[in-house]
């Protein structure tokens, strides 16, 4: 169930680390769709703004001319000259002309006779002129004008709206109109332009922007005339801006998702392996001691004990096997061996004075450990902590083997009374003529030897050597691995002294140990 859980969760985190940033993405390309459609809303209702006022002041300057000429009939050939030169030298005026009666009576184009009727004004202006708002007229029948008649002189200015309201090319898809602010009334406009989506033009002055039904629209407020440009960008058009913001944006995202979820990924590996969880076993206490019993040969009375580390990981144990060499490869192992002779300080606690007094507690110390200059003072200090008078380093025949440095820590554990014995001995350099020129108490015989005893192969041949050649030098011998009584009395004829293995008890906890030895009484003093 935690498993489900641990995994249901590590799955969460995972689309979580993929799917934020493509989202953060996904809305910053919205984000920027939306700034660039305000700006260019914005940009076009200026443009508009920018025509309208160039139109009020063109419509201004021809009525200026035309006050000042005030030839009587309005229609006379110097006023109708008049109104052509001001028709072609306004970009915007199409047409200048006279309106009376409702009727057009002459224009730029000459003089119309009876007139041309223009209907009703669809409206007033708030400054007075009469507002038509779609004119066709006989001399232009395919256009609509839009006719502005000034109310107190009745002259004329004839606009195409299409010259105002286009105004470029990428303002096509928007609906574009110019609305008087006092009425709210639409003066001109470029495709249905929904009203009712746009604020209250309540603002005299000012610019408004705002974003209905998906569209966005902007309002700029004229100054100096009743009019504001109204500019609304389609929903289409901000799709497509939402789009090409996402194209480049988006796969960033995804990009940036993916090296999240791969980094997850390593960091939950990491996590998971051996290695993070020894550090996190060295934190939390999780590792402990087992001691497996050394026995006098002879006897068959316990002499000591072998500390070997255990780890209990969620209730499995993980062999030493497997998290030594890991510890001694990745430097975790002068710790791990702090935490050893702390260990045993502790489970020293429980042996009764005078057991901690005969036997023997033996330690593994490894290349890294013996290399460390405190090793010995640090194994002493344990030592008297302990109240074990017996400590047997264990250090394999490599290790002694290696520098100055390992050797010299060696001579020092030895000054300060401890003994130290080649582990494995037989299974590093094999060579047995070096034995006499190592400085130590002991040698362990490693356990493939004590299992070829009694079979035809070498190690089987070789063990008798090792055990004589020890003698010859003077080091004790323990043979590791026992696991037959046939074994035993073959080590113990040849005169080993001391042996462990499964036939005398497989290593257990202090605890254990401790009420073992004292149901038994079966414990010797050690004269290794
Ligand atoms: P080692 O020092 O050679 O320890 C003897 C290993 O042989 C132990 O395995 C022990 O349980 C096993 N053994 C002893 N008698 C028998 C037997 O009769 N039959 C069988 N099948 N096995 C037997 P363990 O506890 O798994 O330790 C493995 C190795 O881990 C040790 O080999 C030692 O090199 C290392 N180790 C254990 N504790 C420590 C420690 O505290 N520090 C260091 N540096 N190394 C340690
Ligand atoms: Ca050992
Ligand atoms: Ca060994």
């Amino acid at each position: 169930m935690r498993g489900l859980t641990a995994r249901i969760v590590i799955c969460a985190t995972l689309a979580l680390a993929f799917m934020l940033p493509v989202g953060v993405s996904i809305w910053m390309s919205y984000r920027v769709a939306l700034a660039e459609q305000r700006l260019r809303t914005g940009i076009l209702a200026s443009q508009l703004l920018h025509r309208a006022h160039t139109l009020s002041d063109q419509i201004a300057g021809a009525r200026r001319a035309l006050l000042r000429r005030a030839d009587r009939d309005p229609c006379s050939a110097g006023n109708i000259g008049l109104m052509r030169s001001l028709a072609i030298g306004a970009s915007y005026l199409q047409d200048v002309g006279y309106v009376e009666g409702g009727k057009l009576r002459c224009s730029s184009y000459g003089n119309l006779g009876d007139g041309y009727e223009l209907g009703p004004a669809d409206y007033q202006s708030s400054r007075g002129a009469w507002i038509h708002k779609a004119v066709k007229l006989p001399f232009s029948e395919s256009r609509k004008f839009f006719v502005i008649t000034e109310g107190d002189i009745g002259y004329s200015s004839l606009v195409m709206p299409e010259l105002i309201l286009d105004i470029s090319e990428a303002s096509r898809d928007a609906a574009i109109a110019l609305v008087a602010v006092s009425t709210r009334q639409v003066i001109m406009q470029r495709d249905g332009i929904d009203l009712a989506g746009m604020p209250p033009l309540i603002r005299e002055h000012g610019d408004v922007t705002w974003r209905h039904d998906g569209a966005m629209g902007a309002v700029k407020f004229s100054a100096t005339h009743d009019y504001a440009a109204v500019v609304v960008s389609s929903v289409s058009a901000f799709n497509a801006a939402w789009r090409k913001a996402a194209i480049w944006l988006v796969p960033f995202g995804t990009l940036l998702g993916a090296t999240l979820v791969m980094l997850a990924m390593l960091r939950i590996r990491q996590r998971n392996g051996l290695l993070w969880q020894l550090d996190r076993a060295l934190r939390a206490h999780e590792l402990s001691l087992a001691y497996m019993p050394i026995v006098e040969l002879r006897s068959g009375k316990w002499v000591g004990a072998e500390a070997l580390m255990r780890w209990q990981r969620d209730g499995e144990w993980i062999p030493p096997d497997r998290f030594i060499p890991l510890a001694e490869r990745h430097r975790r192992i002068r710790k791990l061996t702090g935490r050893m002779l702390d260990l045993l300080v502790a489970d020293a606690q429980a042996l009764p004075p005078e057991v901690a007094a005969a036997l023997y507690l033996s330690i593994n110390l490894s290349a890294e450990d013996l290399a460390d200059a405190a090793i010995a003072q640090r194994v002493h200090a344990a030592r008297e902590a302990c109240g074990v008078d017996g400590i047997l380093v264990e250090a394999t025949e490599g290790v002694l083997l290696q520098a100055d440095r390992v050797v010299h820590n060696i001579d020092r554990l030895r000054e300060l009374g401890m003994r130290v014995a080649i582990d494995d001995f037989g299974t590093g350099y094999s060579s047995l003529s070096y034995l006499g020129s190592l400085d130590v108490d002991c040698i362990k015989i490693d356990k493939s030897f004590v299992s070829a005893i009694g079979t035809q192969s070498v190690r089987g041949h070789v063990v008798s050597h090792i055990i004589d050649m020890a003698r010859d030098v003077g080091l004790a011998v323990i043979a590791e691995g026992v696991e037959t009584q046939a074994q035993a009395e073959y080590l113990a004829a040849r005169g080993v002294q001391y042996a462990q293995g499964w036939l005398f008890g497989k290593a257990m906890p202090m605890r254990e140990f401790v009420a073992r030895l004292q149901a038994d009484r079966a414990y010797h003093a050690c004269q290794m």
